[in-house]
């Protein structure tokens, strides 16, 4: 641990471990410190889906998944709920049902030994002088801090950095996540939810080693209550109960509406993955582009070394990226329509037939 650091990663999901990962094979000689905080509940609240974009990016970074990453059961379609107009319909994924928590620390176990990690928390982070930023880290209930000139935030849907830095919030959901023992029954390993009375966005359940999970994106005012109508009416819906719940856990959940959300950084402050608005506001898909951002990056520190060289690198670099997650806005809101969502389910168009 040193007092002065080149760059300072906070946060250590997807983004960060990628972006330390891939800097410290091209820039060795630089000194790097990743902080991560590990979640109160154990792991980040996700629905552990790999998509197949991920898979992508993993691939072209050469990386294989390990086996012991992936949940049971495996999962090859969803099946689309729209409480609104009772229809349900079923559509093919290629997703891989991971272990969310196992997932995060193979991330950071990629990371070279030449970056020291540090499982704390960063409390605060403030000018010293012009380009000069104190961090301030509590680890173990002992609080410490040390300088860096460049600061990456990796630090997820509340970051800490983006609020420090940027004056630009984004739409914020509450996401509320059930786990619950699975007993076998009936319950979709996979579905989609729409229920407008109580949500604007989207809900979901998701079979994983032997629990079921049930969550979705509320309001942040009121989005405990809206949580547990809205598990009352699926319950209803279904015909089956989800029972005694064995774990309830909560975060933010960035949701991009316009192009001004997605943050890419300014004075040495540079933000990746969703800390910087990236993930989809259609189905808050978010590590495939934590991936790209990280890589790229990472390959901008590694051509240049000017700041502003550094800003302007990133944001070519992610230009395609963020005009994807653009387009996945207006998705957003036809998904989210209850009059568009009933005619295309009613359609059946792309939907597959169940035997
Ligand atoms: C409920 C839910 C379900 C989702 N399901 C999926 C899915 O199935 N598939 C998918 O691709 N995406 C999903 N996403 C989105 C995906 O989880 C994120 O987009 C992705 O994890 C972003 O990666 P990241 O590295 O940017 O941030 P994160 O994964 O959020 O990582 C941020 C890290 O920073 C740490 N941190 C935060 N603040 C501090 C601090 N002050 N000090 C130190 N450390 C800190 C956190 O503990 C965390 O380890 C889901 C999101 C939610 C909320």
């Amino acid at each position: 641990m040193y007092d002065y650091y080149d760059i300072a990663i906070i946060g250590g999901g997807p983004a960060g471990a990628t972006f330390a990962r891939e800097l410290a094979l091209s820039c060795p000689q630089k000194r790097i410190v990743l902080i991560d905080e590990k979640p109160r509940t154990g792991s980040k609240v996700c629905g552990g889906l790999l998509a197949p974009d991920a898979q992508k990016v993993l691939a072209q970074f050469n990386i294989d998944l390990p086996k012991s990453i992936l949940a049971d059961p495996q999962i090859f379609d969803v099946k689309t709920i729209d409480l609104a107009s009772g229809i349900t319909r079923n559509y093919q994924r290629h997703y891989l049902n991971m272990d969310r928590a196992s997932f995060d620390e193979w991330l950071l176990s990629l990371i070279p030994d030449c970056v020291d990690v540090i499982r704390g928390r960063c409390h605060s982070l403030a000018y010293r002088s012009p380009g000069e930023v104190c961090v301030e880290v509590e680890e173990n209930g002992e609080k410490f801090e040390f300088f860096t000139n460049m600061i990456v935030g990796a630090d997820g849907g509340a970051s800490i950095v983006r609020r420090t830095f940027f004056d630009s919030p984004t739409k914020l959901y509450i996401s509320i996540q059930e786990h619950f023992k699975d007993d076998g029954g009936d319950m979709p390993s996979y579905s989609c939810i729409y229920d407008p009375e109580t949500s604007d966005s989207c809900s979901w359940t998701i079979r994983k080693d032997g629990y079921v999970i049930f969550g979705g994106a509320f309001d942040i005012k009121g989005g405990r209550d809206a949580y547990f109508k809205q598990k009352a009416r699926v319950e209803s819906f279904l015909g089956h109960s989800f029972g005694e719940a064995v774990k309830i856990e909560a975060c933010l959940l960035t949701s991009p509406r316009k192009a001004s959300d997605f943050i890419s950084g300014k004075d040495g402050v540079f933000l990746i993955g969703e800390a910087a608005g990236l993930i989809s506001a259609s189905s808050f898909e978010g590590i495939s582009s934590a991936f790209l951002s990280g890589k790229y990056l990472a390959d901008a520190f590694a051509s240049n070394s000017e700041p502003n060289r550094i800003l302007n690198y990133y944001k070519r670099k992610t230009a395609k990226l963020r005009l994807k997650l653009l387009f996945k806005i207006p998705k957003m809101k036809v998904l989210c329509s209850p009059f568009l969502r009933k005619i295309i389910m009613k359609s059946g168009i792309c939907s597959i037939k169940k035997y």
